[in-house]
C-alpha cells in the first residue's frame, strides 16, 4: 500500500478557462516542493500544444473549456503522448462526466470544491499508476456500479459498471459504500486488502461488523464518518488522527473521508468512504521527523515544519509582548529559468538563493521554503515594523546579485510580501493571507521589491531610509548640534551638572529631535561616527564653559548600547579627553539600563559590558544609568557595576502624581540608590507638584522642564552666568519667558 509519498518532481501543466482559476492553482500547486507547475493555459487548443511542447508528466484540466473542450483535448493529448496522467479538475458532477472522462482516460476526477491537498494527492496518485476519485466522484461511480441511475442504453450501462469496478479496484485509496441503514454495499480491492473482508463475505454486513473507528490518541470511538455523511446529506471532510479496528483486532492509522450517494432525484441511498493507511506516514513524520519537516533539496524547513514554527512564534512573541514579521519572498520569473535551461539549473539556482538568505537575516531567525519558488523569513523579535523594511532590502540586494551556476551567471530578482503579527492578524491563516497579497502587489509593481501589507509601514519604512541617507552626509555638513539641559541640586537649586542632548538641522526638514534619527544611526553603524562627534563637541563646551569660569560639576553624554559595544570606544574616549583637554571627572556617560540587562541575559560576553565600564572608570570618567527602573536591574546585579549615578526614568516622574502606587515606586527607587551608594537624579520633572514630592522623599537631583527645556550652548552659558550669581531655577520665572522656545521648533516633521 503506497501512501503517495512524492518521489522526484513532477511537471504540472494546467488547463483552465479562467485566468484567475488557473493562476491561483498555479500558486498554490507550487507550493508543494515536488511540484512544478510548467504552464498555465486557457484553451483547449493552447492545452495540446503546450502538452507537446512541455511534455509534462500531469495535465490538471478543466472539464468545461473554450475550443475542443476539456474531454476532446484530453484525448488527443494521450493519443500522442501515452504516458502523460490527466487529472479532470471540474465543477460539474453527473455521473456521466465522471464516466465519460475515465472512459477518454483520465486517471483521476477531483472536484473543484475539494482542498488543493486533495488534488495534490490524486497527482500523487496518479503518477504512481493509481487512479484517483474525490469522494464526490466515487460516490458516483458507486451509484453506477450499483445501477441505481445510469446511462440510457443496457449496452452503455453495462460497461458503464465494469468500467466502473475497473476503475474503483484501481484506485491506490480503499473504498467502501453503505446503503442508508449502514449495509455494506461494496468494497474494492483496497479496502479488501485492509479489513481482510472480501467483497462477497462483506456485502450485506453492518459497517461495524468490518471495523470500527477510534481516535488515536484518546482511544475514544469516533463518529462512524458514513452515517454522519448520511445524516448531513454532505460530504464529511477528513477525520483526523484516525484508527482502524479490524474485524480481527489489527489497528491501521488511516486518513478518510466520505460522501453521500444520491440517485439521480438527488434522494440519498446510502454513503461512500474512502480512507488510506497512513502508517507509513505516520512513522515517518514521527521517526523521521528530519526528512519530513525539511526540503530535501535547500535542506530548508519545509511548509509543514514553517506552519509549526510560525505557530510556535505567535505564541513566544505573546508572552514576551514583541513584534513578528514574517516575508514571504517569491523569485520573479523563476518558472523560465526551469522552463528554458532546466530543472537542475533551476534547483542549483534555489540553493544559491537560499544560501544568500541566510546572509541577510540574524541566526535566530527562521528561513524556510515555503514551495515552489517561494520562501519564508520569520524575523522574531521585532523592534519596529519597519525594522523589517531594512531585511527586505537586504534581500533584494543579495538576490540581485548575479547566482553562479554550473559554469553560468544567472540573474534573478524577488518581490517579498511583508506581514507583521499582531498588527495584521493574529493568527497564521491570516498572516500567510495577508503575506501572499503584499507579495502579489509586489509583483504587481514590477518585482525586485517588498510592499508591506499594510501601507503606512510602507511610508514609515521609505521615511526611515531617506532619514538614513541624509544622516550619512549630516556630520560633515555640519548639522549636528547639541543643547544642553541643566541637572539641579533639588535642595538649593543650583546647577550641578549639564546633560549634552543631540539635534539635527536638517536643511529642509528643520530640528529633528534624537529619537526619529538615533535609532536608524544604530541600525547603519553611523552611530559611532555621530557619538565620537558628540563626545568630542560636549568636552569642547565643558571645556570653554570652565575657561570661562562657569563651573558645572560635570557634562554628561548619552552613549547607546551599539557605541559602548563597538571596538575601540575607550580607546576613543580616552583621545578626545586628551585633544579636548577636559579633565576626565567632569566627564559623565550615561547608558541606557536596558543595555546592561540585555546582556547580561542574551549576550554570551555578559562580563565584557562590566570590563568596558571598569575601563571607562580607571580613566577617570563618571558613569550614569539612564532611564532607570525600566530594565528592572536588581541590587545584586547594580552591586558589581561601578556606576556613580541612577537617573530616575521620566515615566515614573509622570506617574507621581497619576496613580497611586507612583509615589512608592519612585521611594523604592530613590532607596536603592541610596543603598547603592548611588547619585539620584529624578528626570523629567515638569510641574511644581513633582518637584515637592520628589524633594519630600529625599531626591538630592534633578532634571526636566520645570527647571529648563534643553539649550543652544550660547544660551545655557547664559543661564550658567546667573546660576553662579544665585539666580537659581526656576524661581526667575520671568527669565523663561525671555527666551525663545528653542525646542518649539522641534516637531516640524
Ligand atoms: P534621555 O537620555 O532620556 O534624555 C532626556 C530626554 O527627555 C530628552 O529628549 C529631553 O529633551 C527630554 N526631557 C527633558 N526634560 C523633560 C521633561 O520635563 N519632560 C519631557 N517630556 N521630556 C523631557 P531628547 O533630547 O529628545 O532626547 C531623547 C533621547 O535621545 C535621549 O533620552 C537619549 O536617549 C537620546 N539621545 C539624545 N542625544 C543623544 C546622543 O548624543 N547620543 C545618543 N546615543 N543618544 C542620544
Ligand atoms: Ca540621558
Ligand atoms: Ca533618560
Amino acid at each position: 500500500m503506497n501512501s503517495y509519498l512524492p518521489a522526484a518532481c513532477i511537471g504540472v501543466l494546467i488547463v483552465d478557462d479562467l485566468r484567475i482559476a488557473r493562476e491561483g492553482l498555479a500558486v498554490l500547486l507550487q507550493r508543494h516542493n515536488h511540484i512544478h507547475v510548467v504552464g498555465a493555459v486557457g484553451t483547449g487548443t493552447e492545452a495540446i500544444d503546450a502538452a507537446l511542447r512541455l511534455e509534462p508528466t500531469v495535465v490538471i484540466m478543466d472539464l468545461v473549456v473554450r475550443e475542443l473542450g476539456g474531454i476532446d483535448a484530453m484525448e488527443r493529448i494521450l493519443q500522442r503522448l501515452p504516458q502523460t496522467r490527466v487529472v479532470i479538475l471540474s465543477a460539474v458532477h453527473t455521473a456521466e462526466h465522471v464516466f465519460r472522462a475515465l472512459r477518454a482516460g483520465a486517471s483521476a476526477y477531483v472536484s473543484k470544491e475539494a482542498a488543493t491537498e486533495e488534488l495534490v494527492r490524486a497527482v500523487n496518485a496518479v503518477v504512481l499508476g493509481d487512479r484517483y476519485l474525490s469522494s464526490h466522484a466515487t460516490a458516483l461511480v458507486i451509484d453506477g456500479l450499483l445501477n441505481n441511475g445510469m446511462p440510457r442504453s443496457s449496452g452503455e450501462r453495462l460497461s458503464a459498471r465494469s468500467l466502473a469496478r475497473v476503475t474503483l479496484d484501481s484506485i491506490g485509496d480503499a473504498v467502501v459504500s453503505t446503503d442508508v441503514a449502514g449495509e455494506i454495499t461494496f468494497l474494492n480491492a483496497i479496502a479488501e486488502n485492509l479489513t481482510g473482508w472480501t467483497r462477497e463475505e462483506a456485502i450485506g454486513h453492518p459497517l461495524g461488523d468490518v471495523f470500527r473507528f477510534l481516535d488515536a490518541d484518546t482511544r475514544a470511538a469516533v463518529h462512524n464518518p458514513m452515517a454522519l455523511t448520511i445524516l448531513q446529506n454532505k460530504a464529511v471532510a477528513r477525520t483526523a488522527n484516525c484508527v482502524l479496528i479490524r474485524s480481527d483486532g489489527v489497528e491501521v492509522p488511516i486518513e478518510n473521508s466520505a460522501a453521500p450517494i444520491l440517485d439521480r432525484r438527488g434522494t440519498v441511498t446510502g454513503a461512500v468512504m474512502e480512507f488510506r493507511d497512513v502508517s507509513v506516514a505516520r512513522t515517518m513524520a514521527r521517526n523521521m521527523p528530519y526528512l519530513a519537516q525539511h526540503d530535501s533539496l535547500t535542506n530548508l524547513p519545509n511548509r509543514l515544519l514553517l506552519n509549526d514554527r510560525l505557530g510556535e512564534a505567535i505564541t513566544l512573541s505573546d508572552r514576551y509582548q514583541r513584534k513578528l514579521a514574517v516575508l514571504l519572498v517569491d523569485l520573479d520569473r523563476f518558472r523560465q529559468v526551469n522552463d528554458s535551461l532546466g530543472y537542475a539549473v533551476g534547483d542549483g539556482l534555489l540553493q544559491s538563493v537560499t544560501r544568500r538568505l541566510f546572509t541577510c537575516v540574524r541566526s535566530s531567525d527562521t528561513v524556510g521554503r515555503h514551495g515552489g519558488d517561494e520562501f519564508l523569513v520569520l524575523l522574531w523579535e521585532l523592534r519596529r515594523p519597519e525594522d523589517a523594511a531594512v531585511t527586505a532590502a537586504k534581500i533584494l540586494e543579495a538576490l540581485r546579485k548575479p547566482h553562479q551556476i554550473n559554469e553560468r551567471e544567472l540573474r534573478i530578482t524577488g518581490s517579498i510580501g511583508i506581514v507583521i503579527y499582531p498588527d495584521d492578524g493574529t493568527d497564521a491563516d491570516t498572516l500567510m493571507r495577508k503575506a501572499d497579497l503584499a507579495m502579489y502587489h509586489a509583483k504587481e509593481t514590477g518585482g525586485d521589491n517588498f510592499q508591506f501589507f499594510n501601507f503606512e509601514m510602507k511610508a514609515r519604512a521609505i521615511e526611515r531610509q531617506s532619514l538614513q541617507d541624509g544622516l550619512h552626509r549630516a556630520i560633515e555638513a555640519h548639522e549636528l548640534e547639541l543643547h544642553y539641559q541643566p541637572k539641579l541640586d533639588l535642595a538649593t537649586r543650583e546647577i550641578v551638572g549639564a546633560e549634552a542632548l543631540v539635534r539635527w538641522r536638517h536643511p529642509k526638514r528643520g530640528l529633528i529631535p534624537p529619537v526619529q534619527f538615533i535609532s536608524i544611526a544604530e541600525d547603519c553603524g553611523l552611530i559611532v561616527p555621530i557619538g565620537r562627534w558628540v563626545l568630542r563637541e560636549a568636552c569642547r563646551q565643558m571645556h570653554a564653559w570652565q575657561l570661562a569660569g562657569l563651573t558645572p560639576r560635570c557634562i554628561a553624554i548619552n552613549v547607546s548600547a551599539v557605541e559602548l559595544r563597538a571596538p575601540g570606544f575607550v580607546s576613543g574616549v580616552r583621545a578626545i579627553l586628551a585633544e579636548t583637554g577636559l579633565e576626565p571627572r567632569f566627564l559623565e556617560l550615561e547608558l541606557p539600563e536596558t543595555t546592561l540587562i540585555e546582556d547580561t541575559r542574551v549576550i554570551k560576553d555578559a562580563r565584557s559590558v562590566g570590563d568596558v565600564l571598569r575601563e571607562l572608570k580607571e580613566i577617570g570618567a563618571l558613569l550614569a544609568l539612564d532611564d532607570f527602573g525600566t530594565g528592572y536591574s536588581g541590587v545584586s546585579h547594580l552591586k558589581g557595576l561601578p556606576i556613580d549615578t541612577l537617573k530616575i526614568d521620566q515615566s515614573f516622574v509622570r506617574d507621581l502624581t497619576r496613580n497611586k502606587d507612583g509615589i512608592g515606586i519612585v521611594i523604592g527607587l530613590i532607596g536603592m540608590g541610596n543603598c547603592l551608594n548611588m547619585r539620584v537624579v529624578a528626570e523629567g520633572v515638569e510641574t511644581r507638584e513633582q518637584l515637592e514630592i520628589l524633594t519630600a522623599h529625599g531626591c538630592p537631583e534633578g532634571q526636566g522642564y520645570y527647571f529648563s527645556r534643553p539649550l543652544p550652548a550660547e544660551e545655557f552659558g547664559r543661564l550658567l552666568k546667573r546660576d553662579a550669581a544665585g539666580m537659581h531655577l526656576p524661581d526667575q520665572i520671568a527669565f523663561e519667558t525671555l527666551l525663545p522656545r528653542p525646542e518649539a521648533n522641534q516637531r516640524v516633521m
